[in-house]
């Protein structure tokens, strides 16, 4: 007789991790279609949900977590088991997360010798078919938010423009580099703040993105769009260009948020240390791309440094400072996954009769099944 699929939902152990990726509207979801649903106990109290709450949506709250881990089939998470929970973890399980397997290459190897079926969401094509699936989206989009309004709290100044019978305020002049999913929710932020807002991008189709938000784009003469609509590396000497060219916008903004990433590399470094000691004292740089190496020379991931008078705020994981709504858009991403990863008859599909779950697998039946090849304009 075959199991019934029987899904774990775990507290996530990363620090300062308050995002859960279950909510329990999805949740009731899943149980509602006869799927076992088991739930680490306060897993979702970092993002408001109570276990109460699962258990009126027809989950399981295990006080245990290797009860959970050793009960189900289905691991929902929002980052990576570690090398404890795989060790729990039956053999020929199924779990999803967003593992970033170029990072942790010996735990995708842990997982495969567990012969686990792991599927990393982040590597999810950007098709039309796998929007409703795309974490990095969702999440970026939550994280564009929050570093406009980090660097809104942290800024000596106000960000609209006032006229008061005390004299006229001008509005704070805040500068965005890169104008993809975060860059653009940075901008509709600082913009509803009453902030000036320029922004600038090295793929010059952003500019349209830019200009409907009210926005001003700042046209470089460089544009380094690359395949799928991703940016390209840029070359030493569109780098330098770059770098001159920007520093005129950067030294005269009061907020700066950065967030330009180019697919499977490190962040490419758009504010020099030079750029910096140009800039006036009480500016504040929010590098929200501090995780994968950082925008800005000076920024050191998850602290906040000073030069010269000017902060620069290594962002980390600012989804998980507006973790209600960030768990339940990854939450309904993931329920979205999984009705192309489990049939009507409760079947789990066989990823290589679908082209998303096959793009996003990093491991199975024992084998590391990535990098795969490459189709054309697909994320590493
Ligand atoms: P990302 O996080 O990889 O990069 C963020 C931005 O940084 C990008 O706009 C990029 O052009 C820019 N950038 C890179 N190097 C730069 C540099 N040196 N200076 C200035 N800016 C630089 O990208 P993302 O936000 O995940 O997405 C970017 C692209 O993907 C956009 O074209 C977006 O519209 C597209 N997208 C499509 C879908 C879909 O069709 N389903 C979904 C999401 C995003």
């Amino acid at each position: 007789m075959k199991l019934p699929i029987s899904i774990g939902i775990l507290n996530e152990t990363t620090e300062n991790e308050r995002r859960v990726a279950m909510a329990p509207d999805e949740a009731k979801r899943l149980t509602s279609r006869q799927m076992q649903v088991m739930v680490q106990a306060g897993a979702g109290l970092g993002a408001g949900f109570q276990d109460q709450d699962y258990v009126t949506a027809g989950c399981k709250v295990e006080s245990n977590r290797g009860d959970v881990i050793s009960g189900a089939n289905l691991i929902v998470m929002l980052g990576r088991p570690d090398t404890g929970d795989i060790n729990g973890i039956k053999e020929n399980s199924t779990i999803i997360g967003q593992i970033f397997p170029l990072r942790y290459p010996s735990l995708v190897e842990e997982m495969a010798r567990k012969k686990l079926r792991v599927y990393s969401l982040e590597l999810l094509p950007r098709t039309t078919r796998a929007q409703s699936m795309d974490v990095l989206s969702s999440q970026s989009a939550v994280a564009g938010y929050r570093a406009a309004i980090i660097g809104a709290y942290n800024l000596p100044r106000l960000m609209p423009m006032l006229t008061t019978a005390a004299g006229t305020i001008k509005p704070a002049n805040v500068l965005v580099i890169g104008a993809g999913v975060a860059g653009l929710m940075a901008i509709a932020t600082a913009k509803r703040l009453g902030a000036a807002v320029t922004a600038y991008d090295v793929r010059k189709a952003a500019g349209d993105d830019v200009r409907s938000l009210g926005a001003k784009f700042l046209e470089l003469g460089v544009n380094a769009e690359g395949a799928g609509g991703y940016a390209r590396e840029l070359t030493e000497e569109e780098r330098m260009k770059e770098k001159e060219m920007l520093e005129a916008a950067v030294i005269s903004s009061d907020l700066i948020i950065t967030t330009a990433g180019v697919p499977g590399k490190k962040a490419p470094v758009v504010v020099s240390e030079d750029t910096i000691s140009k800039m006036r004292p009480g500016s504040i740089i929010v590098d929200a791309m501090a995780e994968s190496g950082g925008n800005c020379a000076l920024t050191q991931q998850g602290k906040t440094v000073e030069h010269n008078g000017v902060k620069i705020i290594g962002s980390v994981n600012p989804q998980s400072e507006a973790p209600i709504n960030a768990s339940q858009m990854y939450s309904r991403n993931v329920f979205s996954f999984l009705s192309i990863l489990i049939d009507k008859e409760g079947n789990f599909i066989d990823p290589s009769k679908d082209e998303l779950l096959s793009a996003c697998m990093i491991c199975s039946d024992g084998n590391v099944t990535f990098p795969q090849p490459k189709k054309e304009g697909e994320r590493k």
